[in-house]
């Protein structure tokens, strides 16, 4: 989608620091992290939000979470542990809407989340 960051960064318009990348999906790290780990992997396809998504995503989805167990084993952080969050829409704090999972590690996490 033309006026959508990630897209963006998907199509390479725009720069990331990129550490992983399939036919469906890339893997950057975040721009303002919030742990010493923070990566997002992203779908290439342009889904807004985890509403949107429909069965024909269940492999898509599937594939994000594969990432995200693959990357924390790369990153070291399998076994000390680390943290995946999906926002969805305002009350979450969804700042971008094209689907986007957030892996988080390399620090100790608090719980309840903000
Ligand atoms: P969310 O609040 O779940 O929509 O998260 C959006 C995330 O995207 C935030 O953690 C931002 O720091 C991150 N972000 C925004 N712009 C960029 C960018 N150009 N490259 C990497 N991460 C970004
Ligand atoms: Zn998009």
């Amino acid at each position: 989608m033309k006026d959508c960051l990630f897209c963006r960064i998907v199509n390479k318009e725009i720069s990331s620091d990129l550490i992983y990348e399939t036919d469906s999906l890339v893997a950057f790290k975040d721009i303002s992290p919030q742990a010493p780990h923070h990566i997002l992997i992203i779908p290439k396809k342009h889904i807004p939000t985890l509403n949107d998504l429909t069965d024909e995503d269940t492999d898509l989805v599937g594939e994000i979470f594969l990432a995200a167990k693959k990357l924390a084993s790369d990153l070291g952080i399998a076994e000390s542990g680390y943290r995946i969050v999906l926002n969805c829409n305002a009350d979450a704090g969804q700042a971008v809407f094209h689907i986007h999972l957030h892996l988080l590690g390399g620090r100790q996490m608090a719980w309840p989340p903000g």
